[in-house]
């Protein structure tokens, strides 16, 4: 990509109600654009980071049987009233040219439930996993905290549907599993814990993913022995550990980033979803449902992943690999640069390269910074009279000298074992 091609620009100033440190940066860098409180646009680098947490999330999902599908956002208020969930503060509501009324989902329990009831019978149809990445409206009373909180945002939400309450426990494990390799993937990995949270229908708990951050809005205990965490809402009924039973917690601000949930028959049971059983018995369906938000995960990757200048990306969900400039303007330099351009492209390195004429050098560090690409490689005529160019990581202050032609294969060394290291631990 020609950094000289992209409409959407880096600012010096954020607007001046945007305080969280993840709207700050992301609006900055030209990553988002916010319309209103709680709702973004995502421009192009924007948009190349979320379809890389989205692609991360999707082959998580499938590894664990997750079906992808797309429900609708507009629901018919039937399907609330069914459940009482009608008068949801959250959910915004509208009427058609009918009065008909709707509602925008929120959530997707009211709509999965009757789909699968369409299709499923027979003990044989079950398990199944059933999953979407998918936009949800929330009329959040607050939503300040740029991506973490949107009132219009994007989650994927799972589904599964089961015959016994077993085999419901033994797929829960496996999704919390898919989730911390999911957080891991996206660089949140050592900041993310599992959080022993209320809202189990036919389990005492549900299950959190907390990340620490000082944006986050939950207060979570951090077993220090063991690292599992409790959310502060259930903390009193915990003076020990529950997994290892030692007393000693560490107090930290977190956001959820994902959260699961054993649903039980809470809504096989208003929607009369059953099967039939070996013996031809009729039973409910068995549910989970395991959610995360995308636009939140891309927040708090910001959150943790930044220092002064700005963000500094993980590899695997970096908008691109390497940030290419060209710091001086001349015909060879620019064959120079030019070429190397191409030959990383084929490689397929994922490269932005600033051949603008008009920014001085400070002004496109500056700007490489802010935007927080992996790796830096300047090309100026110092550095070609040795054949070389400067390299640096984006997190570190000392640069290297690479000598051209090793480069594609210096990078895709350093790109490759990384992934090496992932795909030995799926
Ligand atoms: P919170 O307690 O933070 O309001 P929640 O418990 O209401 O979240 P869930 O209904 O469990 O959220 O939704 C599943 C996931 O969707 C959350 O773990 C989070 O990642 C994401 N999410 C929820 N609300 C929002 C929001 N307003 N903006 C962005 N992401 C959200
Ligand atoms: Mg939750």
């Amino acid at each position: 990509m020609l950094q000289s091609q992209l409409f959407a620009k880096t600012t010096k100033q954020a607007p001046k109600d945007e305080k969280s440190v993840n709207a700050q940066f992301l609006i900055r860098a030209g990553f988002v654009d916010k319309l209103a409180a709680g709702i973004y646009t995502y421009l192009p680098f924007g948009l190349c980071v979320f379809k890389k947490i989205e692609k991360i999330i999707e082959e998580e999902i499938e590894a664990i049987g997750g079906q992808r599908i797309l429900m609708p956002c507009l629901h018919p208020r039937d399907k609330w009233e069914t459940t009482g969930r009608w008068q949801v503060s959250e959910m915004f509501k509208l009427k058609g040219r009918s009065e008909k009324e709707y509602g925008l989902g929120w959530t997707h329990e009211e709509i999965i439930t009757p789909l699968l009831k369409k299709f499923i019978f027979s003990y044989k149809e079950l398990p199944c996993y059933v999953y979407q990445i998918q936009t949800k409206f929330r009329d959040e009373p607050r939503a300040k905290s740029g991506l973490l909180r949107g009132r219009e945002f994007i989650m994927k939400d799972l589904y599964s549907f089961h015959s016994e309450q077993k085999d419901l426990d033994n797929y829960y494990e496996k999704v919390k599993n898919a989730y911390f390799k999911i957080f891991k993937r996206c660089g949140i990995g050592d900041e993310t814990y599992l959080t022993l949270a209320s809202g189990g229908t036919f389990s005492k708990y549900s299950h959190e993913f907390q990340t620490i951050t000082d944006a986050g809005e939950d207060i979570i205990y951090i077993c220090e022995n063991c690292g599992l965490a409790i959310n502060k809402e259930i903390k009193q009924e915990h003076s020990k550990c529950p997994e290892c039973g030692k007393a000693k917690f560490r107090q930290e601000k977190a956001i959820e980033v994902g959260n699961i949930f054993k649903l039980g028959i809470k809504y096989s049971e208003p929607f009369n979803f059953k099967f039939k059983d070996k013996n031809g018995q009729e039973k409910l369906v068995v549910m989970g449902c395991y959610g995360a938000g995308l636009d939140r995960l891309m927040g708090a990757v910001v959150e943790v992943h930044n220092d002064k200048q700005g963000i500094t990306w993980p590899k695997e969900i970096a908008p691109c690999q390497v940030h290419l400039i060209q710091i001086e303007d001349n015909q060879k330099l620019n064959k120079v640069a030019g070429k190397l351009y191409k030959d990383l492209k084929k490689n397929n390195i994922e490269v932005l390269y600033d051949e603008r004429k008009d920014k001085s050098p400070g002004e496109k560090f500056a700007e490489a910074d802010l935007i927080g690409i992996p790796y830096r490689i300047v090309v100026s005529e110092r550095t070609i009279k040795k054949n070389s160019i400067e390299i640096k990581e984006r997190k570190e202050k000392q640069s290297k000298l690479v000598k051209i032609k090793d480069l594609p294969q210096f990078l895709n060394e350093k790109l490759k074992t990384k992934n090496k290291k992932r795909q030995r631990k799926i």
